[in-house]
């Protein structure tokens, strides 16, 4: 670590899939206590960390509406599946001595703590890593929206999101060579050119109360800290400087 993070409280946005193995679904031990140290990292150099965890490695709620189940009760299942995440995460982190809460939207009460927006402020200024469960608890919603709502709710100073590539790209970079990399986006360019980074409510969200996202690998040892550092490759994407001070650019 060569320089002292540049955000004091911080939320990262791990999908389900990250937890998974190579060609696998379902949960990887080895996997989850690799992010698991990436986290307590973080934690252990007094950052206040929020996580929300996807449920997508286990169930996901559209994929089982086009088979004919009701939308409402599959997204419960997939809000479920988050929940099995979160208490896998949780565990791997307080084996490093990390002390963590997991919070759950849907109230769990013989299995971890309800979400209550003060209880979780006051885990996070005892150095707690929260881990956030059960998306928002709504049907038809994701747990990007859920992870920018958390980061409005929490004050967070930026929302991170760890995919399987170092960026923003303008198609599928594994699949496509000449995709093109973005250093830096505003909210705008992500929900007109329809770029698959988050969802446009999450993005919306973000941009309404102007939380950027770092958008990095979460798949390179050492990539959270060094992102949080400045050193990190990433995509940063927040609103631009003429916006942000009302210049117009013809003066
Ligand atoms: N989900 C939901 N409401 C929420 C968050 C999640 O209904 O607020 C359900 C939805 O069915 C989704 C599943 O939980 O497919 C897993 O979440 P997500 O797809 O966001 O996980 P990820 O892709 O990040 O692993």
């Amino acid at each position: 670590m060569s320089a002292d993070p540049k955000y004091k409280r911080v939320l990262l946005k791990c999908s389900g899939e990250a937890l998974m193995a190579d060609g696998t679904t379902g949960i990887d031990n080895d996997t989850v206590e690799r992010i698991a140290a990436e986290i307590a990292s973080v934690s252990r150099l007094d950052v206040e960390v929020c996580v929300v965890i996807g449920g997508g490695n286990i169930f996901r709620g559209v994929s089982a509406s086009t088979h004919g189940m009701a939308r409402a009760s599959a997204d419960y299942m997939g809000m479920l599946a988050t929940v099995m995440n979160a208490l896998a995460l949780q565990n791997a982190i307080e084996r490093l001595g990390i002390e963590t809460r997991v919070l759950s939207a849907i109230p769990m009460a013989s299995v971890c703590e309800p979400y209550i927006r003060r209880r979780a402020m006051r885990h996070l200024e005892k150095k707690r890593v929260v881990i956030f469960a059960a998306g928002t608890g709504n049907p038809f919603f994701t747990t990007d929206t859920a992870a920018a709502l958390r980061a409005a709710e929490m004050g967070c100073d930026v929302l991170l999101k760890g995919t399987q590539v170092d960026g923003v790209y303008s198609d599928d970079p594994l699949r496509n060579p000449d995709a093109i990399r973005y250093e830096r986006l505003d909210y705008m360019d992500v929900l007109s050119q329809d770029l698959k980074v988050m969802d446009a409510s999450a993005i919306s969200l973000a941009r309404e109360n102007n939380i950027p996202i770092l958008v990095f690998s979460i798949q390179k040892p050492g990539a959270f800290s060094d992102v949080l550092t400045g050193v990190g490759r990433c995509t940063i994407i927040e609103q631009r400087k003429e916006e942000k001070t009302g210049v117009l650019a013809n003066g």
